[in-house]
């Protein structure tokens, strides 16, 4: 593999106060590229005095944040949203050096797509106003979208630039500071966010990026300078920190794990079907929240499905270095996350799933495990259950429409789901059947940012994106006006 186009290392592991920040005391991070398994840099984690002054930094910085006119917050955001387009390759190539992912997806879905949130928040800043509420006697009452105060965002390792955004743009427009710690495998692109807003007159301290695993998120959840935590991430991290939150009552957005059911009817034009099947497994080779990875395909047309499938993933996967943008499927983010992937096949095969391609580490260095088919997979089987957060996909064959709900719903998680047919009657129908976030019809994982996202069950509680982002930024309060004469007992 030929060496990087850049030097990933950052100016330092911190940004507060508008500053780059060092801190060597802190316990070193390796930086490893994903398509090699090489270390290519380090940062190191935020020490408790790091942790102290980003918090105390945004604490200072938000009320005079909250006092800029929310027109002025939502013109810096898209500032940034343009400087971020013009820098996009170079954002993209350092997004593919932490990730693995290939420059092919990270040029369009990665930092456009935090360009995008930074411009919608921007752009709807001076749309954001109150209710007016008519009362008994000429009094009335209106409503103001107040700030939170100190919000934290805690992001997971996928797409670590768009996170940082989905968080930071409605965060900021609603006058919030925040403090934003990156999955401590991709501690890259928050950085860079951090340096482009301020670059783009966002003032000192209003977004914060300290480096760090579940201790410093844990540090940061639990702190009484906090009004609102956001995390994206496992369940499991989800429960603990909505746990922490509630010890001070803080509001609480969870992006958490799923298990989301794609459901494909005879009807379905088959090609598309098998499309919607690739992009919701095996883009960003499967480290997708909302993959639909549990394929339930109606009993006429499996075979078909499975057999077009297939031939699709072995004459179109081009495997290799990232950076080549002719690659359209890269590593998995570790070796651990690889690891864990290959032990969810393993147990596929053993509990009896049929294999029909991939299945391995493929043979080079780096991270790569080949994209992976399963047909004649049953609902109890551990991988129809469980997140694999790879390129693994499991296809169940189904006979009909009450039965394929029953078994899509019949799981903890509730993320997203899709259907393709030509049937637009049913396709609704189970858009309202389908217990889950976000919902596709005749394409999936598309998620622009006008559209509320989130999951609902064990994926986790709260919307980014679109409209529905605000109210988890901001709370309402009630303001009573008296008109009339006020009367009192005594
Ligand atoms: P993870 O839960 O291991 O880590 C997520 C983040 O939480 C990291 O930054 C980590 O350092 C931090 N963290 C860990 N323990 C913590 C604690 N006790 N308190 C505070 N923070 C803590 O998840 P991951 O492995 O980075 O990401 C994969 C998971 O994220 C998958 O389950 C995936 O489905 C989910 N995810 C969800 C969405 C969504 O929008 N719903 C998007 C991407 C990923």
């Amino acid at each position: 593999m030929a060496d990087l186009p850049i030097d990933p290392q950052p100016e330092a592991s911190h940004f507060i106060a508008g500053e780059w920040v060092e801190d060597a005391s802190g316990a070193p991070i390796p930086l490893v590229y994903p398509a090699t398994g090489k270390v290519i840099g380090a940062v190191h984690e935020a020490t408790p005095a790091i942790i102290d002054r980003a918090l105390e930094t945004a604490r200072n910085a938000q009320r005079a944040w909250a006092a800029t006119p929310i027109a002025e917050r939502g013109r810096i955001l898209q500032r940034a949203a343009a400087l971020i387009r013009e820098r996009n390759r170079e954002l993209s190539v350092l997004e593919t050096i932490d990730t693995g992912k290939p420059l092919q997806e990270t040029l369009v879905a990665d930092a456009a797509s935090g360009a995008d949130a930074l411009d919608f928040f921007g752009s709807i800043a001076p749309g954001i106003r109150g209710e007016q509420i008519p009362l008994a006697g000429g009094d009335f009452a209106y409503t103001l979208r107040v700030p939170l105060g100190v919000c934290v965002g805690i992001g997971a390792w996928n797409y670590p630039t768009q996170i940082a955004c989905w968080k930071a743009a409605p965060a900021l427009v609603m006058g919030n500071a925040m403090v934003f710690k990156p999955s401590e495998l991709t501690p890259l692109g928050a950085l860079r966010l951090a340096a482009i807003l301020h670059e783009a007159g966002l003032p000192p301290g209003v977004f914060n990026v300290v480096q760090g695993g579940g201790a410093v998120g844990a540090a940061l959840v639990s702190d009484p300078r906090v009004a609102k935590v956001s995390l994206t991430g496992s369940v499991a991290t989800g429960r603990k920190v909505y746990a922490a939150a509630a010890e001070g009552i803080r509001h609480v957005t969870l992006e958490l794990g799923g298990k989301s059911p794609l459901i494909v009817f005879a009807d379905a034009d088959l090609d598309r079907a098998v499309s919607g099947a690739i992009l919701g497994n095996f883009y960003s080779s499967g480290q997708i929240c909302s993959n639909g990875t549990r394929v339930f395909v109606e009993k006429p047309i499996r075979e078909g499905f499975v057999a077009r499938l297939v031939e699709r993933i072995e004459r179109g996967v081009v495997m290799g270095d990232p950076l080549d943008e002719r690659t359209n499927f890269g590593p998995l983010v570790s070796e651990s996350q690889m690891e864990k992937v290959l032990a969810d096949i393993r147990r596929g095969v053993e509990e009896g799933a049929r294999l029909v391609t991939g299945g391995h580490r493929a043979n080079r260095p780096g991270f790569f495990v080949e994209p992976t088919v399963f047909d004649e997979v049953t609902d109890e089987m551990h991988i129809a259950r469980e997140e694999i957060f790879g390129p693994v996909l499991s296809v169940l064959e189904f006979e009909s429409e009450d039965e394929v709900v029953a078994r899509a719903n019949a799981s903890p998680y509730g993320l997203a789901g899709g259907v393709f047919t030509r049937d637009l009657a049913r396709a609704h129908r189970l858009a309202e059947r389908i217990e889950a976030g976000t919902f596709w019809i005749n394409g999936y994982n598309l998620t622009p940012v006008e559209m509320p996202f989130g999951g609902s069950k064990l994926s986790g509680i709260g919307r980014e994106n679109g409209w529905a982002a605000i109210e988890h930024y901001s709370e309402v309060r009630a303001v009573h006006v008296s008109t009339g004469p006020l009367d009192a007992p005594y």
